[in-house]
C-alpha cells in the first residue's frame, strides 16, 4: 500500500567504505540524534566485539524520522561468515543502500552483500561515498558498480538504480556529482522516492515473521521483524505459531521501535514497520510467526542456516 509512510532498507557495504559514518549523518539530518549517547560512540558500533575488530558484525535497527516518514535502516554485516544474518535482514526490508568508496570502488564484501540483495529482488540506491578524497573518481566507480550489477544478473529495474554522490564525513550528498554540496537531505529524499513502501495491510489481523531475536534486560527475549498486517501494542493478546504446528498464547509486555540510537517504548506499532515485540515467551525462534489471532496460519519462511554469532 503506497500510502504507508514507512521505508525499510538495509545498508550494505564493504568494511570501511563509510556505513557507520553515513548512518550517523542521516540520523543528524533527521533530527533524531541523541547527543548524550553520541559523545562516546558512534551509532552502530556498539558491541564489544565490533569495537575489538573494528567492523560491524551485528545487524542493528535504527530509524530516521523525516517529514512524517519513518525510515528504518537495518545495518548488515559485510563478512561472508554472517551470510545467514544478511539473508534475514534482506527479508525485512524493501530496498538497500549500497555504499561504495569513490576511490577504491566495489570490493569483495560489496559483491557478497549486493548479490544477496539482488537475489532477494530488492531495489538498490547506490551511494558513492568519500568523494572528498583527493583521488576519488566517482564516475569511474559509477561504471564499476554498473558492471558489477551486470555480472550479478541484476534485473533491468535494479540496473536502473539511482545514484547519490557525497561525503559522509563532511555531511553532504547530491543526486549528481556536479550538484551543489549542501547536506544529506537529497539522499533522504531519494530514499523516500525510490525505496518502495512496505506491502502490509493495516486492516488485517496482526502478523509478523520473526526475523531476529534481541534481548532486553527487563522483558527478556524480543522478537524483531516487519509487521505484515495489523498493528500491535502493549497488552494485546498474541499467539506464537511454531514451525511444528503448535501454538503458544501470550500477551504483549512491551513493544520497541528503533528511533535514533535507542530502542524506545512505543505506543503502538503499525503495519509495514519493523518492531520488536516482547511477549514473555522464552523460546521464541527465528522463522516463527507472531499473530493476533489463534486461527492464522504460520507465514512461509525459507529455512536458512542459524546465525553464526549468537544474538545477545
Ligand atoms: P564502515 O566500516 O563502513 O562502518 O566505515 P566507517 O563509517 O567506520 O568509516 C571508515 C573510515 O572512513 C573512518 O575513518 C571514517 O572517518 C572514514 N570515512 C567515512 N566516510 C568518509 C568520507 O566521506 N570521506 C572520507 N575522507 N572519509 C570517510
Amino acid at each position: 500500500m503506497s500510502d504507508i509512510k514507512i521505508r525499510n532498507l538495509a545498508i550494505i557495504a564493504h568494511v570501511d567504505h563509510g556505513k557507520t559514518t553515513l548512518v550517523d549523518q542521516l540520523l543528524q539530518a533527521g533530527g533524531t540524534y541523541r547527543e548524550n549517547q553520541a559523545q562516546t560512540e558512534r551509532a552502530m558500533d556498539s558491541m564489544d566485539l565490533e569495537r575489538e575488530k573494528g567492523i560491524t558484525i551485528k545487524a542493528k535497527n535504527t530509524a530516521i524520522l523525516f517529514e512524517g516518514y519513518t525510515i528504518n535502516i537495518v545495518d548488515t554485516p559485510g563478512h561472508a561468515d554472517f551470510g545467514a544474518e544478511v539473508e534475514r535482514v534482506m527479508k525485512m526490508v524493501d530496498g538497500v543502500l549500497l555504499v561504495v568508496d569513490a576511490f577504491g570502488g566495489p570490493q569483495a564484501q560489496t559483491r557478497f552483500v549486493l548479490r544477496k540483495a539482488l537475489a532477494q529482488g530488492l531495489k538498490p540506491i547506490v551511494v558513492i561515498n568519500k568523494i572528498d578524497r583527493p583521488l576519488a573518481d566517482p564516475k569511474k566507480v559509477h561504471d564499476q558498480v554498473l558492471e558489477l550489477f551486470l555480472d550479478l544478473d541484476a534485473t533491468e529495474e535494479q540496473f536502473d538504480a539511482p545514484f547519490s554522490y557525497g561525503s559522509a564525513r563532511d555531511g553532504y550528498f547530491m543526486d549528481s556529482p556536479d550538484d551543489e554540496k549542501v547536506d544529506c537531505i537529497p539522499l533522504i529524499r531519494q530514499i523516500i522516492k525510490h525505496i518502495p513502501a512496505p506491502v502490509a495491510d493495516p486492516d488485517a489481523p496482526f502478523s509478523m515473521l520473526v526475523s531476529n531475536i534481541e534481548w532486553d534486560n527487563f522483558v527478556g527475549r524480543v522478537a524483531v521483524g516487519k509487521i505484515l498486517g495489523g498493528s500491535i501494542k502493549k497488552g494485546d493478546p498474541v499467539w506464537l505459531l511454531r514451525k511444528d504446528g503448535t501454538k503458544v498464547q501470550s500477551k504483549v509486555l512491551k513493544t520497541f521501535t528503533y528511533s535514533g540510537l535507542a530502542t524506545t517504548d512505543s505506543e503502538g506499532c503499525g503495519a509495514g514497520g519493523i518492531v520488536g515485540v516482547a511477549a514473555g515467551i522464552e523460546n521464541i525462534d527465528i522463522g516463527e510467526t507472531l499473530s493476533g489471532t489463534a486461527d492464522a496460519s504460520p507465514l512461509p519462511f525459507v529455512e536458512i542456516d542459524p546465525p553464526t554469532v549468537q544474538m545477545q
